[in-house]
């Protein structure tokens, strides 16, 4: 699945607001292979962070008011999304 990220990572609240305007959210994994992006779900919005979070993109509509400044680096755009297995 392909999908487009802003470049930016939000915060909790920049996250609450894509999840509400039907946006999905994402987070950034790293590994020796590359970037990969992986879909968040409730239990990975209501865990504590350990990887910086993007929204979907949207033409119009950043959330530059939400960045998250934890992490310095922004996302790589058009990165390979996989498809999240549950973790139980
Ligand atoms: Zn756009």
């Amino acid at each position: 699945m392909k999908v487009q990220i802003d470049p930016t990572p939000v915060d909790a609240v920049g996250e609450a607001l894509a999840v509400l305007a039907g946006r999905g959210t994402y987070e950034l994994h790293r590994s020796r292979h590359g970037h990969q992006i992986h879909a968040r779900y409730p239990w990975n919005i209501a865990a504590p962070r350990k990887r910086p979070v993007y929204p979907g993109h949207r033409c119009g509509q950043p959330l530059t008011h939400h960045t998250d400044h934890t992490w310095a680096q922004n996302a790589p755009q058009r990165t390979q999304a996989e498809q999240n297995t549950p973790p139980y």
